[in-house]
């Protein structure tokens, strides 16, 4: 008898810090797709953004632990946390697969990331070993996003999926700069994180 492949999420992005946002899309992905679990993965030092005065690397990474320990089916993936060199999704998934050959990833994908796909190293490599999973993000309207979806498929005949996740207007970057004005962000990211932002010091005033 032929034995199904596992199914496992990716939930990659720099949680700076983590927010629910990050969770209701992982969340989302692994109702959706019956995926077994969903792994976090924090990277280390990505390319494309590097934010001044921002959480340490081990902040980010216990930040990430603390949000998702009341999940069974989120795990906290070190997969991406190097100290020094880039880190790029091409390589983490050849390792992985080689790893784990009886696995299919589901990359999850807010729709900023979508739009900017294309500027990622090695897109084709990219989409030839996960499953990509697209969720709306900011009111982008759906056609938008479904143009992109369609870019996606066309150029590097990606396995390109929609998922089907609430708009939640939150980012990163809205909480580093609340808690920089000393505004609340209870409620935008789990309570030990607040704790934890609040205890360290992380972004400023708050
Ligand atoms: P920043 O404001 O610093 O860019 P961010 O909130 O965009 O942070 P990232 O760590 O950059 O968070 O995002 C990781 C992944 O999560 C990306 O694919 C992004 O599109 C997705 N994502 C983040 N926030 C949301 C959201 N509110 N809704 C849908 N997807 C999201
Ligand atoms: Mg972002």
């Amino acid at each position: 008898m032929k034995k199904e492949r596992r199914r496992v999420g990716i939930m990659g992005g720099t949680f700076d810090p983590i927010h629910i946002g990050h969770l209701i899309l992982g969340e989302s992905a692994w109702q959706q797709f019956c995926l077994e679990k969903v792994l976090f993965m924090p990277s280390g030092n990505p390319p494309h953004k590097r934010v001044r005065d921002g959480a340490s690397n081990w902040q980010r990474v216990e930040m990430v632990r603390l949000a998702i320990r009341s999940n069974p089916h989120f795990e906290l993936s070190l997969e991406e946390m190097h100290e020094q060199g880039y880190v790029y999704t091409k390589e983490t998934l050849r390792r992985l697969r080689k790893q784990h050959p009886d696995t299919d990833y589901y990359f999850i994908l807010g729709a900023d990331s979508v739009l900017t796909f294309d500027t990622w190293m090695g897109p084709q490599e990219i989409c030839d070993q996960c499953i990509l999973t697209a969720a709306v993000r900011d009111s982008m309207d759906t056609e938008t996003l479904d143009r992109a979806i369609l870019h996606l498929r066309e150029k590097y005949h990606a396995d390109i999926r929609k998922l089907e996740s609430p708009n939640l207007d939150i980012s990163s970057h809205n909480i580093r700069s609340w808690c920089a004005e000393g505004r609340s962000i209870r409620y935008y990211v789990p309570d030990a994180v607040v704790d934890y932002i609040i205890d360290k010091g992380i972004y400023g005033e708050l």
